[in-house]
């Protein structure tokens, strides 16, 4: 006899549902809110918030999930996907006691306060206090799912389940080994080139070409908006609406194009979904790697090479005829390629910045095994950038404290951007072998190729495997894997070696 999952179904959509209501009232927040109207958005979040508590630590969706894995559904089928994920997301709920979630989200907002106040003086030590106490909650949130030896696991798996830190010191070492030659070699290679900084582009052009440009990638305006935020991001309300936003910087027009196509790439991953998947824990990516590898694949591997702007530059210079009259395509190229060691992950190429992360990851993973102390933390920092980077950073504010992830308590959340740069490049190679022809529609700019092969292979599964399994599916091996990616890069910034 097939299982029933009619109730589990309902009951997980009406969480679903709530999730979307509260991500719609945080979209509006960040895009279009008033600034004086904060306070009532806050206690509008904060009411479904306990709704959403409410509905996903029912005791009556616990007794569901226990009777249907008594007799649970055939493996590899979208139902027993269903259930393991509805227990994982049940037992991530209800093992969580109410003071340690109460106080976890009391001390983050106050550390962002004073990662704030810290920046602004450029002394990390005031956030210190702050930071230990977020440590220690951390630690012993990590506690309630993994035994000590373990507890990074534990925080790595809300973001990538199933990710263990053994491969990751292992695959990360490569990296380490590797990159420091690799960057050296690329920036001897790269010539002198222009930049554009000195000219401006107009905000309305910009936006116009980077509608035309996630337009071409196939996002679907009738499901989507493109809005302007201060930091950019995708959000959906189920995977019928997906937003994604960008900024503009009218002496920069790259950041805001390739921000776009990057926002696109998540917001494609929601877009191709099975829609039996709607309302569902499983209408999400298969983990933030595998989310953060379609962004990727987008913003590097396509819009920086030279098959896609043959086919986007004369469109490009239709917007900005006079800003871009003297730049041949080789130098365009250059422009948008250049390797350049930075302190600030953000503003850093695709060569670069992986070191950025390794030396995020040995700290944290550090922190959380209590192997080091959160006061020791700046000059940790600038040790390792002297190690990965050459560079020590002018100041706390340019170094430790660039980033918001810690003071928000996500800790595990850095590996995830590696990953998804090995997994772009796997995907990549896969999908020349797979597309013959790929660089050649893209030079003539069609990408639904691309996109429909995509959509085939990982969006359409949503999270119904989890990386390790949809890895494997792939690529025949689940395991992470460097070469791929050292390969894309050795090819992409040393072709004549
Ligand atoms: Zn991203």
């Amino acid at each position: 006899m097939k299982p029933d999952l009619t109730t589990l179904k309902q009951q997980l959509a009406e969480i679903a549902d709530l999730k979307a209501a509260i991500a719609v009232l945080e979209w509006d927040q960040q895009t279009f809110l008033p600034s004086g109207s904060e306070k009532g958005r806050a206690r509008q979040i904060a009411a479904l918030s306990r709704h959403l508590h409410r509905a996903a630590t029912a005791s009556e969706l616990g007794k569901t999930i226990e009777s249907l894995e008594k007799y649970p559904p055939e493996p590899d089928t979208i139902g027993f996907a269903l259930l393991r994920s509805a227990r994982r997301q049940y037992d991530r709920w209800v093992r969580v006691p109410e003071t340690l979630a109460a106080e976890l989200s009391a001390t983050t907002a106050e550390a962002y306060t004073d990662w704030l106040r810290a920046r602004e003086q450029r002394n990390f030590q005031i956030l210190v206090p702050r930071l230990e106490k977020i440590v220690d909650l951390k630690r012993q949130y990590a506690a309630l799912f993994a035994p000590e030896e373990r507890l990074y696991d534990a925080l790595l798996d809300d973001y990538e389940p199933g990710q263990s830190a053994a491969e990751l010191d292992m695959v990360f070492g490569e990296l380490r080994s590797r990159l420091p030659a690799l960057i050296d070699a690329i920036i001897a290679a790269q010539k002198s080139g222009s930049d554009f900084s000195d000219r401006t582009f107009p905000a309305t052009a910009q936006m116009q070409f980077s509608r035309d440009l996630v337009t071409a990638m196939g996002f679907d305006f009738q499901h989507g908006r493109l809005d302007l935020t201060e930091h950019p991001f995708t959000t959906d309300f189920g995977l019928d609406d997906v937003r994604i936003t960008t900024h503009i910087d009218e002496h920069d027009f790259l950041s805001c194009v390739l921000s776009c196509v990057h926002e696109c790439g998540h917001a494609l991953y929601s877009l191709g979904m099975d829609p039996e998947l709607n309302r569902t824990p499983l209408a999400d990516g298969a983990s933030l790697g595998f989310h953060e590898s379609q962004s990727r694949l987008w913003e590097n591997q396509v819009a920086r090479s030279g098959a896609f702007w043959r086919a986007f530059l004369p469109h490009l210079h239709r917007y900005f005829p006079g800003q871009l009259a003297d730049v041949s395509a080789r130098d365009f190229l250059a422009a948008i390629n250049r390797v350049q060691r930075s302190e600030i992950r953000i503003e850093s190429d695709e060569v670069t910045y992986n070191c950025h992360i390794l030396l995020r990851y040995d700290i944290e993973r550090d922190l959380i095994h209590g192997r080091i102390h959160c006061s020791d933390l700046p000059e940790l920092w600038n040790e390792k950038m002297r190690e990965y980077l050459h560079i020590t950073p002018a100041n706390d504010t340019r170094g430790v404290l660039q980033d918001v992830h810690w003071p928000t308590g996500a800790f595990g959340y850095f590996p995830t951007y590696t990953i998804g740069n090995l997994l772009a490049a796997q995907l990549w190679e896969l999908a020349h072998r797979e597309l013959p022809g790929l660089d050649d529609f893209i030079a003539a700019g069609t990408l639904s190729p691309l996109r429909e092969w995509l959509r085939d292979r990982v969006h359409r599964h949503g999270a119904r495997y989890l990386p390790g399994e949809l890895r494997q599916r792939l690529f025949g091996d689940a395991r992470l894997q460097t070469e791929p990616f050292l390969r894309y890069l050795s090819e992409r910034y040393l072709p004549e070696a």
